[in-house]
Parts: C-alpha cells; structure tokens; sequence
C-alpha cells in the first residue's frame, strides 16, 4: 500500500500518446485566409443542409434518435446498403476508436502503414494495444508489408485508402490479394474518408468485400465531400455482429440532431456531390501539373489533396515554403508527424486558391 501514487494516475501508454494536431488555421491579420490544411471542401454543405438544421433548431429540448434512423435510411437509399449493416459515429473518428475498444486488448497488436493517418497509432494504444508499422513503398501501402507485420497477436489492420496525407491508393485486387492472405479473426479496417473523390476503375471503397465476409468494416465520413467537418458526422458499413458490438458501448446518442438531419439531406444532394468531384478531378490534375513544372514532387494523389516535397536546401524546405505561404495567407498543413518532415500537404480549394497557391510557390521558388 506505501507504493501507491499520490494522484489519479491515467493507465498505462496514455501517457505514450502524442496528442493528434489538427491542421493550422490563422493567417496574419488583413491577409485574406485560403485555409487549405484540413482537406476541407471549397464548396461548403449542400444548401438543403441548412433548411434540415431550422427544423431541428425549433426542438433542441428533445434528445436525437439514439438509433440515427433517419441518416441511417439515408445512407442506405443512396449506396444501397441493408441499415442494418449501418453504423453512425461523431465523426468517422469516433467508429474507428470505438473499433480499438472493442476488439484491441493490451498485449494486442494492430497495424497501420508508415505514413498512415494519425488518429489509428492514438486509438491503439488508448486501447492499450501495440501498434506495428508496416513499412510503405514509393509512398503507398504495400500489402507484403503489411503481412510481413501479421503475427498470433494481430488483431485489427487499419489501412485509410485512399491514404492520407499521401493521397495513394490500393486498388481492389491488391485490398482483395491483402485480405484473403489474413486469418479469419483478425479485422480489416478500411477507412474511405475520401472514396468519393476517387475516380478509378480498379478501385472499390469497400462495400463488395463487407458483403462477402465477416472481418471487414469500411468507414465513411461527411467532414471531406460533404462539407460537414463542424457537425462530426461519419458511418460505418460493417457485419451485423460487427455493428451490435460497437452498439454496446458507444454513446447512447453518439449524433446529436443536427448532425442526423444536416447528414440526411447532404447525402441525397446528388448534384452537389457531382459538382464538388468535377472542380476536384480538374484541379488535382491541374495542381499536380503545375507544381511539377515548378520542379516539385508531387505524389500522385487520388483524393481532394496533394502532398508536395520540397527540395532540401536552405530557404527552399518545406518549413521556408510554410512561413512564406502563411504571410500570404495560403495555409498548408505540415507533415513532419507522417514521416514528412520536408513536404506539405496542400488541399484542393477553390480556383481562386488554387491559383494563388501556385503563383506564390513559384514566387517563393524564384526568391
Ligand atoms: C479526414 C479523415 C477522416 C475523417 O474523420 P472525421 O472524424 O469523420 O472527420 C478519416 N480518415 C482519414 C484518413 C481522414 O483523412
């Protein structure tokens, strides 16, 4: 009893964890801000969104349906899902620690990929679990590597494709080839915050496979193409036992009201969708483009997002590129957390943002 620690101690590897940061969001007074560090979507949420919030805003005595049946009936109008097999979450963020919780014990492993999205290292080990890097090639997963990492102890793969901050992605054979070579208890996480941007033919979100097998679950979000960060809305397409586990121990009213009604009636405003994945389809091309010409690498990004390396010479780093940018209220996200320390990360904003992030990093280039 004389050991006992003088104050409430967290348990252990909470103190391990590097809390997450999210992207910057100042620009220096009378500077006009083109925030580009969030891979927000320049068009904002669908205009039916905000005639849903005054209709709950008339109500905010009465708690929202725990269930969020009516974003749940949705979501599977307009992907054709059974709602069963539907989850909702604060955030796609909030599935995927509800997921560590609920399959990850200490002495657990899960994997995620070297320079994979952030928030998986802080869930695992919250969970009291051990995370395993698998090591990526040419800045995209690769799935030997992850297998490589496979071991008695392995419970849940995490893999974001498209992946960010790298914008890469797998397509379907090589996700396919991935699980087929995993054991049959270990989950299959694919996080596709940003599938709808994707425009390939060898690429599937992830729904075939959820339908085919019991340790898969894909996750969605509403905070990228559907301009809804603010309200923490995400979803879940998972095996009904799946769903039922993570019903146990979420949050009885995980989505407050307006999050359950904005979600509805953005999803099923189709045309805003396809005008957001038209401005992004011209200007990924366009971006990767011309920063290339102005001798920038560029990885080749499927998502609403580009990450741009820069050379490594003094007063042409990343960190130079940033604090230019920024005086000129162009904010970029750094990437030094993802492995990154010498390249951005640049989201597709509107044309006039676009051009003038272009414009000053080849005045910045010229200095
Ligand atoms: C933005 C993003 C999410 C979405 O998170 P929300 O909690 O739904 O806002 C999930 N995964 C990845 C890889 C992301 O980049």
């Amino acid at each position: 009893m004389t050991s006992l620690p003088a104050r409430p101690q967290p348990k252990p590897g909470v103190l391990d964890i590097e809390a997450y940061v999210p992207g910057k969001s100042k620009a220096p007074t009378g500077v006009k801000l083109h925030k580009l560090s969030s891979n927000e979507t320049p068009f904002g949420a669908s205009p039916d969104v905000q005639a849903a919030l005054r209709d709950v805003a008339a109500h905010l005595e009465l708690y929202p349906d725990g269930q969020a049946g009516a974003l749940k009936a949705a979501i599977a109008e307009v992907h054709g899902l059974e709602p069963a097999r539907i989850l909702c979450g604060n955030g796609s963020d909030e599935l995927l620690g509800l997921l560590a919780q609920a399959f990850l014990s200490p002495g657990d492993e899960a994997i995620h990929t070297e320079h994979g999205f952030l928030v998986y290292d802080i869930y695992i080990r919250a969970a009291g679990a051990t995370p395993v890097v698998a090591r990526e090639r040419d800045e995209r997963a690769e799935v030997d590597a992850i297998l490589a990492c496979v071991t008695a102890r392995t419970k849940i793969v995490f893999l974001a494709n498209p992946n960010n901050p790298t914008g890469t992605y797998l397509p379907e054979t090589e996700v396919r080839r991935l699980h087929a070579a995993l054991p049959g208890h270990v989950l299959l996480v694919l996080d596709a915050a940003y599938a709808e941007y994707v425009r390939r033919e060898d690429y599937e979100a992830g729904a075939k496979l959820v339908a085919e097998f019991d340790n898969v679950v894909m996750t969605r979000t509403f905070s990228k193409i559907h301009g809804l960060a603010a309200l923490r809305i995400g979803w879940m397409l998972a095996p009904e036992a799946i769903v039922d586990a993570l019903d146990r121990i979420r949050g009885p009213f995980n989505l407050n009201a307006m999050a359950i009604a904005a979600g509805a009636a953005a999803i099923r405003d189709r045309d805003h969708v396809e005008k957001t994945v038209a401005h992004n389809d011209a200007w990924l091309e366009r971006l990767t483009r011309e920063l290339s010409a102005l001798n920038l690498r560029v990885t080749p990004s499927v998502g609403n997002f580009v990450l741009v390396h820069f050379p490594d010479e003094a007063g042409r780093t990343a960190a130079d590129a940033d604090a230019f940018l920024t005086e000129r209220g162009f904010i970029l996200r750094r990437v030094a957390g993802y492995g990154f320390p010498n390249a951005l990360r640049l989201t597709v904003g509107s044309s006039e943002a676009n051009e003038g992030v272009v414009a000053a990093l080849k005045d910045f280039l010229a200095k």
